[in-house]
């Protein structure tokens, strides 16, 4: 017979362990949680090894439209720190945020930028209790991509004040990789032909894009992936792509390609490849992070407007 008295003690030194604050154990990890890929990246680049990222909506996940797991509450209630996109790009996370008890703060690493409008008019007209009246998609400018990062490495040295050096460090080497990377953008778009800086994508995700870089893309569907395209819109879309003879059309990773490949058909346009609009690829694919993303979308963009029909 095993010494009962043993192993009843055997078992509780087990449960102090567990149960001890991770703040007594030092070389533990920060439980960060992120709702969606892109942010994940940014932290990991700010966060170092002193961090342990979750990420919510993963690789090619579309954050829009999620419902959370049960496994996603616990991460939420152990976190120590919650980054959101905020701009109403993830509704439910304010609701998960209550459900599941998480005591985090809670950063939204959107603050500081200005927002552009989305189409207010056009979920009403869908009959759609929600409100898209702002753009979400702030990252696909990098220089806003900055503030981003800016706000997240401030949240980390509240979070873990210990980190501060490291967190510092780290962001301002991300930071000079962002600028580079802008730079790149504009470099490419400037060897475009100014008439051909123009494509469609399924859903309204590079307003911030054209409003930095000077690529116009047109949109059947609005900011949100919630509200289905009309077969209006998609017809207008097409009469436009002839009209201004648009070069192509490119389908994003997070949603069904029938659409653009439908106004592809119709218009004569050409498919220009796939972009990253709202999550990053499996680490595998050509957009495992926020710099490869930009990178890969700027190339398959470039590829496809600069030259001329052959
Ligand atoms: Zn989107």
């Amino acid at each position: 017979m095993p010494n009962r008295r043993a192993l009843i003690g055997a078992i509780a030194a087990g449960l102090l362990v567990t149960a001890l604050p991770l703040a007594a154990r030092a070389q533990e990890k920060l439980p960060v949680v992120a709702s969606f890929s892109i942010l994940g990246d940014f932290v990991r680049e700010v966060g170092g090894d002193r961090v342990s990222v979750t990420t919510l909506v993963g690789a090619n996940g579309d954050a829009h439209v999620y419902s959370p797991t049960p496994a996603d509450a616990k991460a939420m209630a152990a976190a120590k720190l919650i980054v959101v996109n905020g701009l109403k790009f993830e509704g439910w996370m304010t609701r998960l945020i209550k459900s599941s008890g998480a005591k985090a703060a809670v950063a939204t690493a959107t603050t500081g930028i200005t927002p552009l409008k989305g189409e207010a008019d056009h979920d009403a007209k869908a009959g759609h209790g929600h409100d898209h009246d702002v753009d979400p998609h702030a990252w696909q400018n990098a220089a806003n991509a900055k503030v981003y990062v800016a706000n997240i490495r401030d949240a980390l040295v509240k979070a873990d004040p210990a980190g501060r050096a490291a967190y510092e460090a780290n962001a301002t080497r991300y930071l000079a990789d962002l600028d580079a990377v802008d730079g790149e953008v504009k470099a490419a778009v400037a060897r475009i032909p100014a008439d051909r800086r123009k494509a469609i994508t399924s859903h309204d995700a590079f307003g911030y894009f054209v409003k930095a870089y000077g690529i116009q893309f047109i949109a059947p569907q609005g900011v949100s992936t919630e509200a289905e395209a009309s077969a209006k819109d998609v017809a207008r879309i097409i009469r436009q792509v002839k009209a201004e003879k648009v070069p192509a059309v490119f389908l994003e990773n997070v949603t069904n390609p029938r659409l653009v490949e439908q106004i592809a058909k119709e218009s004569g346009a050409k498919i220009g490849g796939r972009i990253y609009s709202d999550a990053l690829s499996d680490a595998t694919g050509p957009a495992g992070t926020y710099i490869a993303m930009m990178k890969h979308n700027i190339s398959e963009i470039e590829k496809a407007l600069a030259a001329g029909p052959a």
